[in-house]
């Protein structure tokens, strides 16, 4: 017998896979939370039955949602991830020397646990002695954090109506972003696929636009997830982030991220670049 898996990005269209086990699946107080192992795309973390990384292609996520704003500032020593809890982004972020301290805001313990156990080549940076765990709400610790990050990137799920993540994506949480961050802070949140979600990648670029004076979409292509495109939002207080790409020299290997990968993720195909700037 044969198992598959779909993900539906909407009622018209999903994407496949075969299953070839199910390691664990167990229901938190947030979220159904299952890891399975696929011949395709290796072993795959799903929330509530929505695609959130696989070990084939999580690099590509995880570096350009860490590197492009780390790399975007002078001098990042302080950063705070919301959401995240499969660890990749920590794991990136660590990889930086300047970095100090890294704040890692998850909502449900669980998610990280079942990822420490079963998804140990994208949690191991967690156990990094630089990295605090906090398992709150990232709404509630940014409101109360002013003056502190340079860095803040946001991580979560989908911005589901009703779910934890949907007041992560409203200007209200952006201006408590801004004051959160430091003088040249940078803030990035995912935003979803221009092609299937255009609504919510117009709406939350201007949500961002109202507190930051520097707003940029960029892109990078990752095949599990909606149409492959996938969005990301980054309001900067100063530096322009396309300006910064050749700055640092990393020092440590990535298998996507390049000084100009970073610059030609800015690049908008015309249809993105309309959809940020028709009013
Ligand atoms: N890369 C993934 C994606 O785009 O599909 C997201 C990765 S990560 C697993 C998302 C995490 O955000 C989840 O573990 C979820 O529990 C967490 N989360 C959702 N809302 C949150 C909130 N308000 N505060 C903190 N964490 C939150």
């Amino acid at each position: 017998m044969e198992l598959w898996f779909t993900e539906k990005a909407n009622d018209y269209v999903g994407l496949s896979c075969r299953v070839r086990e199910i390691l664990t699946r167990k229901q938190s107080i947030y979220q159904e939370i299952t890891v399975m192992d696929t011949k395709q795309f290796g072993k795959i973390l799903l929330l509530d039955g929505v695609l959130q990384t696989t070990t084939k292609d999580e690099f590509a996520y995880h570096e350009m949602i860490s590197h492009v704003p780390l790399n975007s500032h002078p001098n990042p020593r302080k950063v705070a991830v919301i959401g995240g809890g499969d660890g990749g982004t920590v794991r990136e972020i660590v990889k930086h020397k300047s970095i100090e301290k890294v704040v890692l805001v998850e909502i449900d313990a669980d998610v990280i646990n079942i990822s420490k156990q079963y998804l140990p080549e994208i949690a191991g940076g967690l156990d990094d002695q630089r990295v605090e765990i906090l398992i709150a709400d990232g709404i509630d610790h940014i409101q109360k954090s002013k003056d502190v990050y340079d860095i803040i990137i946001i991580d979560s799920t989908d911005p589901v109506s009703g779910g934890p993540a949907f007041d992560l994506f409203t200007s209200d949480f952006y201006t408590c972003v801004y004051e959160a961050l430091t003088k040249d802070g940078i803030m990035v949140t995912q935003t979803e696929s221009p092609y299937y979600e255009p609504e919510a990648v117009q709406h939350i670029y201007q949500a961002v636009s109202k507190s930051f004076p520097i707003t940029r979409l960029y892109l990078a292509y990752i095949p599990t997830y909606p149409s492959g495109m996938w969005s990301f939002t980054l309001g900067s207080k100063s530096k322009k982030p396309e300006a910064m790409a050749n700055k640092h020299n990393q020092g440590f290997p990535t298998k996507y991220y390049t000084p100009d990968i970073h610059k030609a993720a800015f690049s908008l195909p015309v249809f993105v670049q309309n959809l940020i700037t028709e009013k």
